[in-house]
């Protein structure tokens, strides 16, 4: 872990919000600004990262004593429970301990390049598998947090966010997914899961607002075909979104150690 200099969580209250395809891109967009790139995916029970940058049928090799991660490109690395699975439909039937003990391989068994980030993809809620990463990883930078719009997620954020500070673990921000429709027909835009509860939330609970991110249809199918929405030569609204609420977390990550330094 010394060898990495930045740890980014990416945390959801519920599922389906969109976290993994945050943390996808995430990454993908931190390896196109030409940083070294870990991607941890340990969502255990549905390990969702394989699948979204098409590393489905990659299998793990051993690197000396050590498990080598998955490459995706020259400047990004991942490592996914997913890869241990034989097969999509596998699952994972494990306890908490069993849990830990994996999560603990994928931080020190693992042989990850130097690092400018690492990019940890939890599962949703504020079980096991967080409070593990965030006492297995020494003094992680902070947590991204999603959310959509609307009351139901919203409100599990605010324990997401109670996580946090139980834990010292700085928010690094917020992010709305799924936040508007614009319909490519008529240009008129739907707020299909409402508008603006991610944003209110920052400003009740005193932590930073990245963006909001619309619901694409183009986004969906980029996922399900494996590709980082954000690498494709697609500029539109959502990919600009995209960037626009990754510039300032790295912004406001260097500050802070910059701060730390001085
Ligand atoms: P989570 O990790 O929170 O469970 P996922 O990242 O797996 O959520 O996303 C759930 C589904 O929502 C995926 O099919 C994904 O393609 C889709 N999705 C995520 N963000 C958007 C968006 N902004 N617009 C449209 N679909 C989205």
């Amino acid at each position: 872990m010394e060898n990495i200099k930045h740890k980014i969580l990416v945390l959801s209250g519920k599922g389906g919000v969109g976290k993994s395809t945050i943390a996808v891109n995430l990454a993908a967009w931190l390896s196109m600004q030409g940083k070294n790139v870990g991607l941890l995916d340990i969502d255990i029970h549905g390990p969702s990262v394989p699948k979204l940058l098409n590393l489905n049928n990659k299998g793990l090799h051993a690197d000396g004593d050590k498990i080598k991660p998955v490459s995706y490109s020259d400047t990004l690395e991942v490592m996914s429970v997913g890869f241990l699975l034989q097969e999509e439909s596998s699952a994972l039937i494990w306890r908490g301990p069993m849990k830990h003990n994996v999560i603990k391989q994928f931080v020190t068994d693992v042989s990850w390049s130097n690092l400018d980030y690492l990019v940890v993809d939890c599962p949703p809620g504020t079980g096991d598998e967080p409070l593990s990463i965030v006492q297995l990883l020494d003094n992680p930078d902070g947590a991204v947090v999603v959310t959509t719009p609307q009351q139901l997620s919203v409100v599990d954020v605010k324990k997401c966010i109670t996580f946090c500070r139980q834990l010292n673990l700085p928010v690094l921000g917020v992010i709305e997914n799924m936040s508007g429709f614009i319909c490519p027909h008529c240009n008129k835009r739907t707020d299909i899961f409402k508008s603006n509860g991610g944003e209110q939330l920052t400003s009740d609970f005193n932590v930073p607002f990245l963006g909001s991110i619309p619901l694409n249809a183009d986004l969906v199918n980029a996922c399900d075909s494996g590709e980082p929405f954000v690498l494709s030569n697609n500029h539109n609204l959502t990919t600009q979104a995209l960037k626009n609420a990754f510039e300032p977390l790295t912004i406001s990550i260097t500050q802070t150690q910059i701060n730390k330094e001085a």
